[in-house]
């Protein structure tokens, strides 16, 4: 049934991702640590598409610890999107690279690069007055090179923007 032939459609347990939602670069293009509320938080560098998790084959630990990493980030991507009292928290959660979820997201990409060059995405909060998009790497201060036409810290695996 169509999604909007069903009025409770938000209750029901999600889809399969879309196959036009699905990377089809080719070759083995690096990836990114990136969620985006739904289960697989892997996407292509390239395309920004979702990555299949049978692409990279990751150990069963491995992937249980991403399912967790995805809800644990959500946790705080919601409370921002909540726009309430807890927003400029979670904001601040979500960009500060030393936070839990960030630090532990960069121990996940550390693991991933194991299997293919691999990234984290760090969020910024792009909707806000006078925005300035970071130059340097917030970790280690270091400038940013363009990779794969985004902003990246080689030496953090970390990717800044969009
Ligand atoms: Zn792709
Ligand atoms: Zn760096």
């Amino acid at each position: 049934m169509a999604q909007n032939e069903d009025p409770y459609w938000r209750l029901r347990p999600p889809p399969p991702t879309p196959s036009d939602d699905i990377c089809s670069c080719s070759g083995s293009p690096p990836i990114m640590l990136q969620a985006h509320l739904s289960s697989n938080p892997i996407s292509c560098i390239t395309c920004n598409l979702e990555v299949p998790p049978e692409r990279i084959g990751f150990s069963e630990p491995l992937c249980e610890w991403l399912a967790y990493w995805q809800q644990f980030h959500d946790c705080f991507f919601l409370l921002w999107l909540d726009s309430g009292e807890f927003e400029s928290w979670a904001k601040a959660q979500l960009e500060d690279p030393e936070s839990p979820v960030n630090k532990q997201g960069l121990e996940l990409v550390s693991d991933l690069n194991s299997l293919r060059r691999a990234y984290y995405w760090l969020f910024q909060d792009t909707d806000v007055k006078d925005f300035q998009p970071l130059s340097r790497c917030p970790v280690c201060q270091g400038e940013l090179s363009e990779q794969h036409g985004r902003n990246t810290c080689e030496q953090c695996s970390i990717v800044i923007g969009d």
